[in-house]
């Protein structure tokens, strides 16, 4: 650590979008400073941290992110391996490479679930037309369609409703016919998601399991804790440690199941902060974005505890009048400083109360505002 005085730590970031300006504001009253490496030129954190504007195969850029900083993390799992390998050669990369290549793709994320007893829907994978067509045959309709790499938010995939010829040729159009995964469509009762964070000493904490429910692919609304999750919390815990200690995790980890007949799926994991766990910033003793910056740096974890409960509703595509939004009890305006377009994540409300049944009301005129 820098140990300066005035600067705790340096940390660089691949990915400067809203997670990356979330995470910087975390950093401040830390005395942390933080560079972004985006290609992007508004990208979100670039507000209110350090931005090297390049692609992040840049070698040259890669060299000036890492230069002086005590270590280096990502935001965005689509970053190239490769980039992280590069600059784990020069400075400590929390979370390690490796579970970012685990994580990129679905098949290696499936097996890794699997490897440690986590229970996923049936699967298989599919390399091309006549792959999807033996697949479809052994998993049955209704499935889903995945590419394995590089899909997020719902893009990348397209729901098989049936085993038919056209059902199969829209299918795999709509998947550009790229190496993809079809997965056993679930009929679950609801989706839920658990964050984890490890420290560099191994030690572990959790937030509780979050509801989420989530609009076209994409995550609407947040609800925590879930409601009458805490028989889950155990397995769901325990399945991610599991994980975290086999990838000699540093940082947040963010798993999504499916809960099933009363039982958890694993679907993905994200090996980074995450869209589930914006509610922590005011709904939890620490935020997810301060705890995954303690481990990065080395520092004792906070607390996990909930103030209450809260719920977080994303803004996509259109941001409310911010007075209407701030009117209502307990209500948390976060913009990111995007420009709005449809499909677009441009911030997030939280709100919070002492209890779920002092939620409801705030949550219902905060869904009636966003729509
Ligand atoms: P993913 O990108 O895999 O998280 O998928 C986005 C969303 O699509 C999930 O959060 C679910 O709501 C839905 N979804 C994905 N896979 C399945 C599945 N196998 N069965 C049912 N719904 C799914």
């Amino acid at each position: 650590m820098t140990g300066d005085g005035a600067v705790t730590a340096r940390v660089g970031i691949l990915g400067g979008g809203q997670l990356g300006r979330m995470l910087a504001l975390a950093g401040y009253p830390l005395g942390l400073r933080v560079r972004v490496l985006d290609p992007g030129a508004d990208a979100p954190a670039a507000h209110c941290a350090e931005h090297i504007r390049a692609a992040y195969d840049d070698a040259a850029a890669l060299e000036r992110l890492a230069a002086g900083m005590d270590a280096v993390t990502f935001e965005f799992e689509n970053v190239p391996e490769t980039a992280a390998r590069a600059l784990a050669a020069r400075v400590p990369v929390h979370p390690p490479p490796a579970a970012l290549a685990r994580a990129q793709d679905r098949v290696s994320e499936k097996t890794l679930f699997a490897e440690h007893a986590l229970a996923v829907p049936p699967w298989r994978a599919v390399d091309d037309r006549a792959g999807l067509a033996r697949a479809i045959a052994e998993i049955g309709a209704p499935a889903v369609l995945k590419t394995r790499r590089m899909g997020y938010d719902g893009k990348g995939q397209a729901v098989l409703r049936a085993g038919d010829e056209a059902a199969l040729d829209a299918a795999w159009r709509a998947v550009g016919g790229a190496p993809s995964i079809l997965e056993a469509f679930v009929p679950f009762e609801r989706e839920v998601s658990l964050i984890g964070v490890r420290a560099q000493d191994g030690a572990c904490v959790f937030y509780p399991l979050v509801e989420n429910v989530h609009r076209a692919g994409i995550l609407h609304r947040s609800l925590a804790p879930a409601p009458g999750a805490d028989a889950l919390q155990p397995a769901a815990e325990a399945a991610m440690r599991r994980i975290l200690d086999a990838l000699a995790y540093v940082g947040v980890l963010t798993i999504e199941f499916f809960v099933h007949q009363g039982r958890l799926l694993g679907n993905e994991m994200a090996p980074r902060v995450h869209n589930s766990g914006h509610w922590t910033i005011e709904g939890a003793v620490t935020s997810q974005f301060e705890n995954h910056l303690r481990a990065v740096v080395g520092l004792p974890l906070g607390s996990t505890a909930v103030n209450g409960a809260a719920a977080m509703v994303n803004l996509i595509g259109s941001i409310p009048a911010p007075a209407a939004v701030l009117a209502i009890p307990g209500a948390h305006l976060h913009l990111y400083g995007k420009a709005s377009r449809p499909g677009r994540k441009v911030g997030h409300i939280t709100v919070v109360a002492a209890d779920a049944r002092r939620l409801a009301e705030p949550l219902a005129r905060v869904e009636a505002l966003v729509g």
